[in-house]
């Protein structure tokens, strides 16, 4: 048996089942929860890094504010924004937003 790359592809086909997969997962754990429940962690987790739990900075760019954490580096978008920061021209960035989309 000979083990080929993946084509770009097949790839954006497995990532974007992976993610159907994950989001149908979310859903239903979300619809379980209680709206306290809900509401309880969102005021516990809200501009909190969700790898290392300190602050996040918010920096305006493009019209996109950025939620940077400067304690492990890592960056969060809301919903919509990396497609607004992609714009047209990236199509690696465009194809990442598309994952997600449905
Ligand atoms: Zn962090």
């Amino acid at each position: 048996m000979t083990l080929e790359k993946p084509s770009s592809t097949e790839e954006e086909y497995f990532a974007r089942m992976e993610a159907e997969k994950k989001k149908k997962s979310a859903d239903a754990k979300r619809a379980q929860m209680s709206q306290t429940e809900r509401e309880r962690l969102k005021k516990e987790h809200w501009m909190r890094c969700p790898k290392c739990g300190l602050e996040l900075q918010s920096i305006d760019y493009r019209g996109v504010t950025i939620d940077k954490c400067f304690h492990c580096g890592g960056i969060y978008l809301d919903d919509g924004e990396l497609e607004k920061l992609a714009g047209q021209k990236s199509r690696l960035l465009q194809n990442i937003a598309e994952l997600f989309k449905g």
